[in-house]
């Protein structure tokens, strides 16, 4: 393989050709913005900076935060003191530090927009406006708003979330997430260096009511829309069955973050994913053990061993958690209720919040720890397939 070209430079993007360029492969990243501001939390959780020290180990700005309040709109507040702290960046400085890395391992970076894509002697021509450039493999991070239709996720309806929000010029240190009884999503607030990013995501909704849900929320909690400024975008969030047709690889490209649908569908967690597919698939492609032609299946299946399993599995309890009913409450009201009662409930939701306790061994743990108590019962229900059905998840 002579020459990779890498399509968006967002974190997925950026991992990918640094990794591809560090191991000595021509490796050409198009993206047409560089770094910006993505609408994003910008949170990073200890699983994905402690797997990628470079996360850490940077000098962007961003917070360290230390303390969560969860609150459910009947249940009330519980206080979460992370033993693993959450960094939070703005994501044009997050970008920045991620396109310089992969400059500094040798990628040529361009700021290009991918405008087509034609099949040629078993290699690419990729159109932009100045030209083409002509690759031998395609690495597609595009983000969600992939719009090289022959490449990537095969959106439906139902396979994502609508986010939107305000950066608020307020400094702030602690994260607050807000849920609602019967409302598929929630209402965050990341703290970032200088301002805050306070937004709502949600699935099935209608954007207009979201934005109203959150301006009555932010007017209650005091927090002005005065110099803010306002942004949306779409959370992947696929659907149990669509995990199983996703189109995350063919000949000749392998599709990495949100070009991908690579997000939990839970939480809205998509950078470390963006990361973990793009160090996935430059592995795949620098293996000299696969032949170019087996190369889109290997990614697949490191993708299926290392966490879509998991992922696919989420899918079937998001819907259960936002908007099932335990004891005439809803899910996340009563997980706060427990947690302000138990120690083992909150070690659990500390680990959530981590990212070091996967979907698949999550009912196990909550039968384990809290054995003998109502909530076995609860939890047990949560996680069972009962109320909705496979087809509906
Ligand atoms: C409101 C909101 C809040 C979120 N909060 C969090 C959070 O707190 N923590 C978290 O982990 N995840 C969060 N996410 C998810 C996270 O933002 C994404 O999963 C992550 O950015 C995916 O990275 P990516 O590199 O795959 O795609 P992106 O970051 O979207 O990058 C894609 C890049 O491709 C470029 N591009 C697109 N098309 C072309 C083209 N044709 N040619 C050239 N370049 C192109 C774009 O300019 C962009 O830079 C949030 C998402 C939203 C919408």
């Amino acid at each position: 393989m002579k020459r990779v070209a890498v399509l968006g430079g967002g974190p997925a993007g950026s991992v990918a050709a640094a990794r591809l360029a560090e191991a000595g492969l021509d490796t050409i990243l198009l993206d047409e913005k560089l770094a910006w501001e993505k609408p994003c939390g910008g949170g990073i959780t200890w699983k994905a900076y402690s797997q990628y020290p470079f996360l850490i180990d940077n000098d962007a700005p961003r917070k360290v935060i230390r303390r969560t309040l969860l609150t459910e709109t009947r249940a009330g507040t519980a206080t979460l003191e992370l033993t693993e702290p959450l960094l939070i960046y703005a994501r044009k400085d997050l970008n920045g530090m991620l396109l310089e890395r992969a400059a500094r391992m040798g990628a040529r970076i361009e700021k290009e927009r991918a405008l087509s894509l034609e099949r040629r002697n078993g290699g690419w021509r990729v159109r932009t406006r100045c030209g083409a450039i002509e690759a031998d493999y395609l690495i597609v991070a595009t983000g969600a708003r992939n719009s090289l239709r022959e490449v990537g996720t095969q959106y439906t309806a139902r396979d994502s979330m609508c986010a939107l929000g305000y950066y608020v010029p307020v400094e702030q240190n602690h994260v607050e997430i807000q849920f609602f009884p019967g409302f598929e999503g929630y209402i965050w607030v990341f703290p970032r260096c200088g301002h805050l990013s306070a937004g709502i995501c949600g699935k099935n909704q209608a954007s207009a009511a979201m934005r109203q849900r959150l301006e009555d929320w932010m007017d209650e909690r005091g927090i002005s829309r005065r110099d803010a400024v306002f942004y949306g975008h779409m959370i992947p969030a696929l659907e149990r069955p669509s995990w199983r047709s996703n189109r995350v690889s063919g000949e000749g490209w392998a599709a990495v973050g949100d070009a991908a649908g690579l997000v939990d569908p839970v939480t809205g967690e998509g950078i470390y994913y963006a990361v973990r597919s793009g160090d996935l698939a430059a592995q795949t492609l620098l293996d000299e053990a696969h032949a170019p032609s087996a190369k889109h299946a290997v990614y697949r299946s490191l993708l299926h061993q290392d966490f879509i399993e998991d992922l696919a599995f989420a899918a079937g309890l998001a819907k259960r958690f936002f908007l099932q009913q335990v004891l005439m409450s809803s899910v996340p009201g009563r997980m706060i209720e427990f947690m302000r009662r138990s120690p083992s409930m909150t070690a659990i939701v500390q680990d959530l919040f981590a990212g070091t306790q996967n979907y698949l061994a999550l009912k196990s743990r909550l039968l384990n720890s809290l054995n003998g108590t109502m909530l076995e019962a609860v939890m047990g229900a949560i996680l069972s397939r009962r109320v909705v059905k496979e087809g509906e998840a």
